[in-house]
């Protein structure tokens, strides 16, 4: 019998069939007139690059491109066979291709990939002077309570509200996310902070403060004390579940300092000054989320920012905001998308809106770059929000400047190929042609 003899036989049979009893190692789901599989080309890891249209007898990988018509072509680049080798092995088998494939594909495979999480043993908390305890893992919970009273413990003073509303734009609602950074050495703030516990039924949260990033304890003085600038603007920070989960503070103009914003974080202080101060924790990567001031199920999608001030404005554009502290920390947003969809809020669009110069400043593009390349990849729409230079650095000072028509907003891959891309392209032959240079 030749080779074409056997293959009109085989013919005959379904597609599917012929994969199944072919590819006994690649596990095809079905799915409509589809079937998918982890990309046998590519380490994939989630259903929905590779398919094969039973609709058009085809497939096609859309991560490594690798593609091809009719089941013979798939067999043969799976298996690196000749197509005669192909059919006289699916001819001799051919009383097994009986079966369809009708098995969905499982929920853990259409996920989104679920990061490994290592389990380390909790620390026990430390008695820190027969009075205060150490907790090196506080709850979150806890967390928002004492930040919370920390915040209604000094509030603004009505003139810095005005300016806030004034100049920052920021509307009555919002100002609850804003207090006047207090001095530690104020025992005034102290004792109305430990007031605010206590009405909250939370006083002895006091005596737990230690291990709550921000505070430490003070060995000379031998008291608490948290770190802080004086003069600074205190803004609350929250995760997906509205619990305040940090504080950053926004240092006055007059500050010279590299960056405006500091979080409140004590890990540093105490590392650097171990005979003066222990007990500090680090806040870690932050992502602050910000709800708009409306129904969460109206939103167009989540927006990424840097900075407090641009995320509210955002959620007053009907976007959910995430808050992140630099362009780099944009990895820590993929888990928090994660729980916000289990939530029920509709992640399903991505809008990045990093400050105009994320355009020019290769470090930053190419974190920006990576950032929609990793959500496309995790199956998100993405989009660029972007706008004219001279409209403003961030999307809070285009507002501001009352020309909010100048944003525009272009689809992910777009932006990627057509500018963030080539951009970063010149840049780098721009530093290989100095490198030379010099
Ligand atoms: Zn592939």
């Amino acid at each position: 019998m030749t080779i074409s003899e056997m293959k009109e036989v085989l013919d005959e049979y379904p597609a599917d069939s012929l994969l199944e009893v072919g590819m006994p190692d690649v596990k095809f789901y079905a799915r409509g007139s589809q079937l998918e599989a982890l990309c046998p080309f590519h380490g994939d890891h989630k259903l929905g690059n590779f398919g094969y249209s039973l609709a058009k007898d085809c497939w096609r990988c859309f991560v490594c491109g690798k593609s091809g018509s009719g089941p013979y072509s798939l067999i043969m680049a799976h298996r690196n066979w000749s197509f005669a080798e192909t059919v006289r092995y699916l001819y001799d088998r051919r009383s097994s291709c009986v079966g369809r494939i009708t098995e969905a594909p499982p929920a853990t495979l259409l996920q989104k990939s679920k990061k490994v999480r290592l389990v380390t043993p909790k620390p026990s908390p430390i008695l820190v002077n027969d009075e205060f305890v150490f907790d090196p893992s506080p709850t979150a919970e806890d967390k928002s309570t004492v930040y919370s009273c920390f915040a209604a413990a000094s509030p603004l003073s009505p003139s810095w509200t005005k300016h806030l509303q004034e100049i920052r734009g920021v509307s009555p609602l919002e100002i609850p996310y804003f207090f006047r950074f207090p001095s530690s050495k104020d025992e005034e703030f102290m004792s109305r902070f430990r007031k605010e516990l206590e009405k909250r039924g939370a006083g002895n949260l006091y005596h737990r403060l230690l291990g709550i990033p921000g505070f430490f304890w003070n060995i000379k003085e031998n008291r608490i004390s948290f770190i802080g600038y004086s003069g600074a603007l205190g803004i609350l920070n929250h995760d997906e579940q509205g619990l305040v989960s940090s504080i950053e503070m926004r240092l006055p103009d007059s500050a010279v300092r590299s960056t405006r914003y500091i979080p409140f974080s004590s890990e540093g202080i105490c590392l650097n000054h171990p005979d003066d101060y222990k007990y500090g924790a680090n806040v870690g990567s932050v992502v602050d989320v910000v709800t708009p001031p409306f129904d969460n199920s109206s939103i167009q999608g989540v927006a990424v920012t840097e900075g407090k001030f641009k995320a509210l404005h955002l959620s007053r554009m009907e976007f959910l905001a995430l808050n992140i502290r630099g362009v780099g920390n944009w990895r820590s947003v993929l888990p928090v998308l994660e729980n916000l969809e289990n939530k029920g809020v509709n992640t399903s669009r991505v809008f990045i809106a990093f400050d105009a110069d994320s355009r020019r400043n290769p470090a930053v593009a190419e974190n920006s770059a990576n950032f929609g390349k990793a959500l496309l990849d995790e199956g998100y729409e993405v989009y660029y929000l972007t706008w004219p230079n001279n409209c403003g650095k961030g999307v809070d000072d285009v507002v501001n400047a009352g020309q909010r028509g100048k944003i525009r907003t272009v689809e992910g891959n777009r932006f990627l190929q057509t500018t963030l891309l080539p951009f970063i392209e010149r840049a780098k032959k721009k530093k290989l042609a100095e490198a030379a240079g010099a």
